[in-house]
């Protein structure tokens, strides 16, 4: 998978090519599922969500030029597998997901794949986890209407943001740098396809 769809894509960082092959992806989805854990496509898991597609996830961690000393926010952790690999390049990986029972057993998998530098949270995480920033880069798995203040505000300096922004269906994947207290440069990775962002500085809850 590594060879032929994340590295033929154009994806150079070898840091993120050595940590994808690291993390055995079927153990991130159901045993009925395990058959198409290699293939670069996302794949249901409970609460109605997805692990996200492979490429996308090398293709996100590469665009924030993670480091081993990095302090890293996921936001949308879902199953947990691009934690895990975000837990095998950075220092320090804090996961957060409004959804309970996604946390659960992502803590569950990590622990049992041997993971110590991954702390969970169940809540919003359009509001980011102000008690462990700055961070050296935030990685958002679900789409938003905008960019977080909350978020950028968590960012250190010279920190990178990577996160999908447009409509609830189709977004543009974008990069947010932190260049002084009060100066972000943007830059558009191309367009991309996520969940909703669901939360305080997202969108509304489906129904309200
Ligand atoms: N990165 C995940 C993985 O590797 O399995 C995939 C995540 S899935 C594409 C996006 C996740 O974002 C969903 O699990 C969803 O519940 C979560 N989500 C949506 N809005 C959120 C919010 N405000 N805070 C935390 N998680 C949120």
């Amino acid at each position: 998978m590594v060879a032929t769809q994340i590295a033929r894509r154009g994806i150079r960082d070898q840091r993120v090519l050595a940590a994808m092959r690291m993390v055995p992806r079927e153990c991130f989805v159901d045993a009925a599922m395990a058959e198409l854990a290699y293939d670069d496509a996302p794949l249901p898991i409970d609460a109605g969500q997805t692990v996200s597609q492979p490429y996308i996830v090398a293709a996100m961690i590469e665009a924030a030029e993670l480091g081993p000393r990095d302090t890293v926010l996921e936001v949308g952790s879902g199953s947990g597998y691009a934690a895990a690999v975000l837990g095998r390049i950075a220092a320090r990986v804090y996961g957060i997901e409004r959804h309970r029972v996604l946390v659960d057993a992502a803590e569950r998998r990590l622990a049992s794949l041997g993971y110590r530098n991954i702390e969970w949270r169940v809540g919003d995480g359009s509001i980011g986890w102000p008690e462990a920033a700055p961070f050296d880069a935030i990685l958002v798995a679900a789409g938003g209407p905008s960019v977080p203040s909350a978020l950028k505000e968590q960012l250190a300096l010279g920190g990178r943001l990577v996160m999908p922004v447009g409509g609830d269906s189709w977004q543009r994947l974008l990069k947010v740098t932190r260049a002084s207290d009060a100066v972000y440069r943007q830059c558009d990775l191309g367009g991309v396809s996520f969940v909703p962002l669901v939360g305080a500085q997202g969108w509304p809850e489906p129904g309200r």
